[in-house]
C-alpha cells in the first residue's frame, strides 16, 4: 500500500510540475503576445483615453480622471489591469503614457473653450516612470505643446513609488510641484508601506481606494477604516477624494465624513471625450441624483 501511495504521490508531483511548467509557458506566451500587440497598437495609435468625472459635495463636476483604453482587433477590449503591467515590465509605459498625456491635455484644452471654469485633468503615472531622468521635462514639454496650464493637471501616483529609491522619488515629486501640477496619492489604503510618506512628500490629494468604499453603507469595519482614512487626510489638509462610489448611501456617508470629491459609477462611468462633452452640456456641469424609481 505504501508503495502504491508513494508512486501515486511521485506521479502527481511530476504531473504538477508539468502542469506548472505548462502554465508558466502559457503566461509567458501571453505576455509576449500582448507585448507584440502593444507595440503594434502604439505604432498604429490605437490607444485611446476615456474620462471619468469627479464631483464636489454638491455634485458639480470639478475634474476628470484620464483612463487608458485599448481595443485589439482580435482580443477585443483589453483592460488596463492587463496591459499596464505588461507596459511597465517592458518599458512601453513611457511611450504609452506620452500618448495618454497628449490626448488628455488636448481634451482639457478643448473643454476650456466650452466652459468658464477649467476642469482638473488627472492622469495616472506608473512608478517606473520616476526612474527616467527627464520625466518632469517630458510632462513640461507636453503641457507647452498643448498650451495647457500646469495648474490644471493632477498626477496620480501610488505608494509603490516610495518603495524603490525614495530619495529620488522625493526629488522628482518636488520638481513636479515646482512645475505647478498637483499630486495625488492613488488607491490610498491598499499599500503596505508606512504612513510616514504623507509627511515627507508634497501630496495635495489622497484618493481613498474603492476597497474602502465598497460595503461602507452596511459593514461597520469598512466604515470605521474609511472614516479613519478620511480624517487622517483631512487633518493633514489634503483634498480627500473617494473612488468607486456606486450608490447614494455611500455618497451620503462619505460626504458626511468630510470627503471633498467623489468618483464612481453612481456619478458616471468613464466615457469617451465626445460623450463627456455631451455630459457637460446636458447636465450643465452638475450631475443630479437619478430620479427615484418609486414616486
Ligand atoms: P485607478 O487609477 O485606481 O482608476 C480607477 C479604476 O476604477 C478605473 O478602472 C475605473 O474605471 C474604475 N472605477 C471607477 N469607478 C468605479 C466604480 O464605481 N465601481 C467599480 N467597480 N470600478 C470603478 P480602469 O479604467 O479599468 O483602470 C484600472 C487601473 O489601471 C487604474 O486604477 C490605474 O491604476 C490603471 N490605469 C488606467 N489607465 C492608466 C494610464 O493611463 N496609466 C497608468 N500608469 N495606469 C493606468
Ligand atoms: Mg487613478
Ligand atoms: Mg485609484
Ligand atoms: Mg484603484
Amino acid at each position: 500500500h505504501a508503495d502504491v501511495a508513494m508512486y501515486a504521490a511521485k506521479n502527481r508531483g511530476r504531473n504538477n510540475f508539468q502542469f506548472f511548467t505548462r502554465e508558466l509557458n502559457r503566461v509567458a506566451d501571453e505576455r509576449l503576445h500582448l507585448e507584440a500587440a502593444m507595440r503594434a497598437a502604439l505604432e498604429s495609435q490605437s490607444f485611446t483615453v476615456h474620462y471619468q468625472p469627479k464631483v464636489d459635495h454638491r455634485r458639480r463636476i470639478v475634474g476628470v480622471e484620464a483612463l487608458a483604453r485599448w481595443t485589439h482587433p482580435e482580443l477585443g477590449a483589453v483592460a488596463p489591469d492587463r496591459f499596464i503591467p505588461v507596459a511597465e515590465e517592458t518599458g512601453l509605459i513611457l511611450p504609452l503614457t506620452r500618448i495618454i498625456l497628449r490626448q488628455a491635455f488636448a481634451a482639457a484644452r478643448r473643454w476650456n473653450q466650452q466652459r468658464a471654469k477649467p476642469l482638473c485633468m488627472a492622469v495616472n503615472l506608473s512608478p517606473q516612470l520616476f526612474l527616467s531622468d527627464d520625466i518632469v521635462a517630458q510632462v513640461a514639454g507636453l503641457l507647452r505643446e498643448a498650451d495647457l496650464p500646469a495648474s490644471q493637471v493632477e498626477l496620480e501616483i501610488t505608494e509603490s513609488v516610495f518603495m524603490g529609491d525614495s530619495e529620488r522619488a522625493v526629488a522628482v515629486l518636488s520638481d513636479f510641484k515646482a512645475l505647478g501640477v498637483t499630486l495625488a496619492m492613488d488607491d490610498f489604503g491598499t499599500g503596505y508601506s508606512s504612513l510616514s510618506y504623507l509627511r515627507r512628500f508634497p501630496l495635495d490629494t489622497i484618493k481613498i481606494d474603492r476597497s474602502l468604499v465598497t460595503g461602507i453603507e452596511h459593514e461597520e469595519e469598512v466604515a470605521m477604516i474609511a472614516r479613519a482614512a478620511i480624517s487622517l487626510g483631512k487633518s493633514l489638509r489634503k483634498t480627500v477624494v473617494a473612488e468607486g462610489v456606486e450608490n447614494q448611501a455611500q455618497f451620503d456617508f462619505l460626504r458626511y465624513q468630510g470627503c471633498d470629491e467623489f468618483q464612481g459609477y453612481l456619478l458616471s462611468r468613464p466615457v469617451s471625450e465626445d460623450d463627456f462633452g455631451r455630459l457637460l452640456e446636458q447636465t450643465g456641469g452638475t450631475i443630479l441624483p437619478a430620479a427615484s424609481p418609486v414616486a
